[in-house]
């Protein structure tokens, strides 16, 4: 290669032959194959390896084997994962991997409100009804399942928002075994630090990894972890649905969440610390009326969450005396605390869904699922919880 322009265009070396200590970008949207019977055991799954991005990058594999391994950690199962653009990317793809036209999901009624919509707005016209239940009624759920043999899907979220429902995972995996249907958790709140899903029997788990796994808020992302291993594999339906689709993670994203996860376990311990000292705190408060966390003996849920959880993560809701003026005023008085629309990074944030993410939703249909005039959402941050008490304390002002 003897032209300066040409030079201008090569790779300067080959990335692969040194040793990264930190797992390096793999900016590329493709592979180069050693002959063309390697690439074309590549691309008819003969051969696992790389070729294309969409289909497979070695940043992206390697992040989602490590959150694959971490909601198997300690259970003897084999687990495998894949990556997504967004956590509603993992579940649309779940979706159209596992379900078709005729096919049914059955589900409560106070999911993450995007998961909703989706399986409402973009799934039921494409055939795939969605029936909402309370899935706290064990008896209920298996009445569904025993008599609606297009029920394909039991799909929950626990702890749910912004109430800190729990449901009761064990049953439930064992109620969808029981019945031949596929059982699938989101467990963006919890994360494999407190909750390990797969562990009671549970098919499928999304994340939005967003949230915790990332922890820091600067990377949109999603994942799925599975038992079947065989749906993740090249040419397994999930995997298919993926590449298709078009709804893998690109490897920069996936890099954002790997170095956010390297601190998840003393993340997740700290969160859940400050936030069940923070609870306790806002009970004590006269301006409080209720505070919803299920790391409180009084939470309705409080039993389950102890049965199936190690601690109690960083979500919890407030409901304000004063109603939606009291939910206005503290939140214009708030100082330590970010409001921000999103949940699960290293500081504090809040939000009053009555003026903020529901305000467009109709009071009937908020009111149903828990979301009152003064109720404050409060991600509870890793800072010192002192710092949270004191900016609450003074924003309530009672
Ligand atoms: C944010 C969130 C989602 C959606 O994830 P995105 O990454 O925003 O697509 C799904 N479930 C829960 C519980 C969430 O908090």
């Amino acid at each position: 290669m003897s032209h300066i322009n040409s030079l201008c265009v090569k790779e300067p070396h080959d990335p692969r032959t040194t040793k990264p200590h930190v797992l390096p970008i793999y900016a590329t949207s493709s592979f180069a194959f050693e002959n063309i019977d390697e690439g074309i055991a590549i691309f008819s799954n003969q051969k696992e390896g790389h070729g294309y991005s969409r289909y497979a990058n070695p940043t992206v594999d390697a992040v989602a084997g490590k959150i694959a391994s971490l909601e198997a950690a300690g259970t003897g199962l084999q687990a495998a994962g894949l990556l997504f653009s967004s956590g509603q990317a993992a579940v649309s793809t779940m979706v159209m991997g596992l379900l078709k036209s005729g096919d049914k999901i059955l589900t409560q009624g106070n999911l993450y409100g995007g998961t909703t919509e989706l399986f409402v707005k973009i799934f039921q016209p494409l055939g795939i009804e969605t029936i909402l239940t309370d899935l706290h009624d064990l008896d209920k759920v298996e009445e569904f399942l025993k008599k609606d043999d297009k029920i394909r899907l039991l799909y929950c979220e626990t702890p749910a928002n912004p109430t800190h429902a729990c449901v009761d995972l064990p049953a439930l995996a064992s109620l969808a075994k029981r019945y031949g249907k596929y059982s699938a958790v989101d467990n963006t709140f919890a994360t494999p630090m407190l909750q390990q899903p797969l562990r009671y029997g549970i098919d499928f788990i999304v994340h939005s990894t967003t949230k915790y796994l990332n922890g820091h808020g600067n990377s949109i992302a999603g994942a799925l972890v599975t038992t079947h291993t065989e749906q993740m594999r090249m040419g397994g339906h999930i995997w298919q649905a993926m590449k298709l689709a078009g709804t893998n993670c690109s490897p920069f994203e996936a890099w954002l969440t790997h170095n956010g996860l390297k601190t998840l376990a003393l993340r997740m311990e700290r969160h859940s610390q400050n936030a069940q000292r923070i609870a306790e705190f806002l009970q004590q408060d006269k301006g409080v009326v209720q505070v919803n966390y299920c790391g409180l003996p009084s939470h309705p849920d409080h039993a389950i969450a102890k049965q199936q959880m190690s601690a109690y993560g960083g979500m919890l809701s407030f409901e304000l005396a004063g109603g939606l003026e009291a939910g206005i005023r503290c939140m214009n008085r708030i100082r330590f605390c970010t409001l921000a629309p999103t949940l699960g990074d290293v500081d504090t944030l809040i939000l009053h869904p009555a003026s903020m993410s529901h305000l467009h939703i109709p009071k009937e249909v908020r009111l149903a699922n828990g979301i009152t005039d003064g109720l404050i959402r409060l991600s509870v941050g890793i800072e010192h919880a002192e710092d949270i008490m004191g900016d609450l304390a003074q924003a309530i002002g009672s």
